[in-house]
């Protein structure tokens, strides 16, 4: 294992802290700058290519050979600007649609982002979806436009593309020197000076003004950038009216303001490749990013549906009364944390990946995990760099570091002191829509394929892997077809197991649409001891993605109080398998309204069973119905082909929601049931001679027809 001589107790005030995500669409550069970032603060003294699979960040093989960064590292990094050591950690995220969980779950733990765009491409399906994403976890960011050495790059045009469907708040503070093989550096608007490189290795360069043929240009963009900022910065407003000179200085402080705002979104010029514009961004960063303190959290009141905002303290409940209650980001308050990836490492074992909210946290210690009620040990804690790991002693508010020897905590779970508890927000995942089923190649691995699911399991909540208990039929599922290769490829490299993969199947569930009763009675007399237990209960469907919901209306004690958690866990048990066709039963709440029982044939068991035979029952008094997963689908096609496209999408019970153009060709966006999509890819190649770009990824689950349910139900028998 690698070990570096950083001081991670470089940087104390978390005033400098900057925890960032870098993202973008595939290809659009982010490994590349990433790795440029680790470059030039100094971990790293060799600069490695993608293209020659070296990239610090991207350590498992699979993602170099794809070229596709699928795990999310955690790497911390140091930058000086003016008097100040900032400490930069950055989440890596990836950029494929099939890996949404994590972009997901690591914006929840970022304070800041930069979006990189391809300089000819400008905005494509995956920066546009990332960023909207962003938006909802309300994560400031900077747009940087990487590749401008490229031949046919063009800044103005790609930016373009960012005002047009991103924001019209996306204003550059930097323009390009130069362009193609001739770039050079940046035009830096708010300094109005150009820093020009002389060469490509990126150490060796020159500080000017503005040069005079650049002049026109910087002073127009200038302006723009103003009166975005003058929006949100009453001095700089009145300067601009009065057309007094406003300085760098001032600007600064009011594009960090309005940066930080969700006013502004800084667009940058640069090219990673050739150690250009990546210096001046680390330089951004540290000026416009949000440090832990300028994060605000919004949460919408669960009555009202009002938003309140948060700022310097995060928002969480307390889980003894389920009361809303809030944590300040600082040192001096109790822990607590959010465990946002596990991982297993084949050198320290498991790593609890988190995020330090409040308080501090200290290796040999205990956590309270306030999601599962259980406590943990903290073994050590590492800050990461990719695969390099460094053992601190102790964590603060701000860090994002990686717990070593947790065993029952899982990603979305909060830990925090056990005296002061607190549950935040958990994070959430899709369900899984696609299905294979799997067998080993060689019988004999049999076992040692169970183990390794139940790791990758551990490690990536959208995937699953389930045994049928009537046919012994192993499967597994995740969120697309890529999704499970990769995992296929995992299992063959990572532990040595070839495994023959079946037709993909759609992961139908079931449910119900009406309300409906049943009273269960499990009643036996043989010979010695009886079995009894009675159970009224009554179903009520829930919306959509409300899961399962277990209450308890039993009043005067008609089933004793130690039974009640049973009944529970045998409606559990039974939700696994539905009585249309045996598929997972989801959104439904289930009350226990009446029963009885027995002073000596009733135990904890007889009402486990009774529950789940009951069950089974019940959902059938109240209209059982199949769900599919339905698919969003974007495709990008030239004008010609719109109409087969349109035509080919009905044929497939889709649904046409837009029609865009996109530069020279149309965006069409539709909905479709993922089983009608099963080689849908080629269908459209054929159709379109090739040229169609198509994307896919789960939208929401919905209500079968009632004629292709009985198809599905004939085909599973
Ligand atoms: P990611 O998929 O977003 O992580 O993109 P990568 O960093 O893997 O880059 C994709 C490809 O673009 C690789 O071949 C890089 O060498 C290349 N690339 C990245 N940045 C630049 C750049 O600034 N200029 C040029 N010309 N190529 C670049």
């Amino acid at each position: 294992m690698a070990t570096s001589t950083v001081d991670y107790s470089k940087v104390k005030n978390t005033t400098y802290y900057r925890n960032i995500g870098i993202i973008a669409h595939v290809d659009a550069g982010k490994t590349t700058t990433t790795e440029r970032i680790l470059f030039f603060t100094g971990r790293k003294h060799k600069v490695g290519e993608v293209h020659e699979g070296a990239a610090e960040m991207d350590f498992m093989d699979q993602e170099r050979e794809r070229g596709i960064t699928i795990q999310s590292a955690a790497t911390t990094a140091f930058w000086d600007l003016k008097d100040h050591t900032f400490r930069i950690n950055i989440i890596d995220t990836p950029g494929h649609v099939d890996f949404t969980a994590e972009v997901e779950r690591s914006l929840r733990v970022l304070d800041g982002a930069i979006v990189v765009f391809d300089g000819k491409m400008g905005v494509e399906p995956q920066s546009s979806k990332v960023w909207f994403q962003a938006e909802k976890y309300q994560v400031p960011r900077m747009c940087y436009v990487n590749k401008l050495d490229n031949i046919g790059a063009d800044f103005y045009k790609s930016y373009g593309t960012i005002v047009e469907h991103l924001s019209e708040r996306a204003i550059p503070i930097s323009l390009p020197f130069g362009l193609e093989n001739d770039f050079k550096g940046i035009i830096d608007l708010v300094r109005m000076q150009a820093i020009i490189h002389k060469d490509d290795e990126g150490k060796d360069l020159d500080i000017i003004p503005v040069p005079e043929e650049y002049k026109e240009k910087a002073l127009e963009y200038r302006n723009k950038l103003i009166e975005v900022v003058a929006d949100v910065d009453d001095d700089i407003a009145m300067k601009y009216l009065d057309n007094i000179e406003i300085t760098a200085e001032e600007l600064e402080v009011g594009v960090r303001k309005a940066t930080l705002a969700l006013k502004l979104f800084p667009v940058m010029a640069g090219s990673s490749l050739k150690n250009k514009g990546v210096q001046a961004m680390l330089d951004n960063v540290c000026r416009y990013l949000p440090s832990p303190h300028d994060k605000s959290f919004t949460v919408a009141d669960k009555e009202t549906g009002e938003e309140r905002i948060y700022k310097d303290e995060v928002p969480g409940i307390n889980p003894k009364t389920d009361e809303p209650m809030t944590r300040k980001l600082n040192e001096t308050e109790p822990f607590c944390g959010l465990v946002f990836k596990l991982a297993i490492d084949p050198h320290v074992g498991n790593l609890a990946f988190f995020r330090v909210y409040s308080g501090k946290l200290e290796s040999g210690t205990y956590v309270y995990n306030s999601t599962t009620g259980n406590k943990e040990r903290v073994g050590r804690i590492l800050m990461m760099h990719a695969n390099h790991r460094e053992e601190v002693k102790e964590v603060t508010a701000g860090d994002i570091a990686a717990i070593v020897g947790f065993k029952d905590t899982r990603t979305g779970n909060t830990i925090c002191d056990e005296s002061k508890p607190i549950r935040l927000e958990t994070i959430h995942f899709p369900e899984p829509v696609v299905k294979f089923a799997i067998e080993p190649k060689t019988k004999s691995d049999q076992e040692k394929l169970s183990e390794a699911l139940g790791k990758l399991i551990s490690e990536d909540p959208t995937f699953r892997s389930e045994t049928n208990p009537e046919t012994g039929q192993l499967t597994i599922s995740g969120m697309g077809e890529l999704h499970l290769d990769i995992k296929v490829d995992i299992l063959k490299r990572e532990y040595g197991i070839e495994v023959i993969m079946g037709k993909p199947q759609v992961a139908y569930r079931e449910t119900v649409i009406t309300d409906g009763e049943h009273r269960e009675l499990l009643k036996k007399q043989s010979g010695g001891a009886g079995q009894y237990a009675d159970i009224a209960f009554k179903i009520h469907p829930r919306e959509r993605g409300e899961g399962y919901k277990f209450v308890d209306s039993i009043k005067g004690g008609s089933i004793p109080r130690e039974y009640i958690p049973a009944i529970d866990k045998g409606i559990q048990e039974a939700l696994t398998s539905g009585p249309l066709g045996g598929y997972p039963v989801v959104d439904v709440a289930v009350e226990i309204t009446d029963g009885s029982y027995h002073e000596v044939d009733s135990n904890t068991d007889t009402f486990k069973i009774c529950a789940y035979y009951g069950f089974k029952n019940l959902m059938k008094a109240a209209n059982p119905v199949l769900l599919e997963p339905i698919m969003s689908v974007t495709i990008n096609v030239p004008e010609e082909y719109v109409g087969s496209v349109t035509g080919y999408l009905s044929s497939k019970r889709g649904l046409i929601k837009n029609l865009l153009q996109r530069g020279k060709t149309k965006e069409l966006v539709a909905e479709a049931p993922l089983a009608e999509l099963f080689g849908y890819v080629s269908d459209l190649r054929n159709l379109t001679s090739g040229t169609a770009a198509a994307n896919m990824e789960p939208s929401h689950y919905a209500e079968v027809p009632k004629n292709i349910t009985e198809k599905v139900l004939a085909a599973g028998k």
